[in-house]
């Protein structure tokens, strides 16, 4: 769905939208079980700077969700992940802050991205959003034994007959601080 700033110029626009599997690429780490609701609304935000210039901005707010599986970061099984998110984001010309050394942002000032020409697309929005919300790794399950360095039997599920390498101690050294990272 495009979000067209000469629609906006007129009214803002609702939207509540349902995006089947595949609709919306998230890239090859996530895929998508369920349909994608998204509901909310897109408007017009004048920025007046001086007599002359107006900067419209677009305002998308509204909230999303949906399920998706990722792989376990141990033994690369599906792990389901409710994705939900509210969001509230600011979208301004691109370019319209070129040559500013940065923006002053205040703390409570919405989230800032930049559209391009005649408006936005509320799947990049989403897709944007849906990424966000995503843990950067999940893990099946608390003690999940992860798969055998090996043969790449997985452990959980079953035994392999790798001998268990004699431990170096250097090994067991970085086993410890690896078992503290993943806490
Ligand atoms: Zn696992
Ligand atoms: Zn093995």
């Amino acid at each position: 769905m495009f979000i067209d700033l000469q629609e906006l110029e007129r009214q803002p626009v609702d939207f509540d939208e349902e995006f089947a599997p595949g609709a919306i690429d998230l890239g090859p780490d996530f895929q998508q079980r369920s349909a994608l609701h998204a509901a909310g609304r897109a408007q017009l935000v004048e920025e007046h700077h001086g007599k002359h210039q107006t900067i419209k901005d677009i305002r998308v707010n509204g909230e999303l969700s949906t399920q998706l599986d990722m792989a376990c970061a141990r033994c690369l099984e599906p792990v389901v992940e409710n994705v939900k998110r509210a969001f509230d984001l600011l979208y301004r010309p691109l370019g319209v802050d070129a040559g500013r050394e940065e923006m002053s942002v205040t703390g409570a000032e919405a989230e800032i991205s930049y559209y391009q020409g005649e408006g936005l697309l509320l799947e990049d929005v989403i897709r944007e959003q849906v990424l966000l919300a995503v843990p950067l790794k999940a893990i099946c399950r608390e003690d999940c034994k992860g798969l055998c360095p090996h043969c790449g039997t997985n452990l959980n599920s079953g035994t392999c007959s790798c001998a268990e390498p004699a431990e170096d101690p250097r090994w067991s050294a970085l086993k410890e601080i690896r078992g503290k990272l993943d806490r």
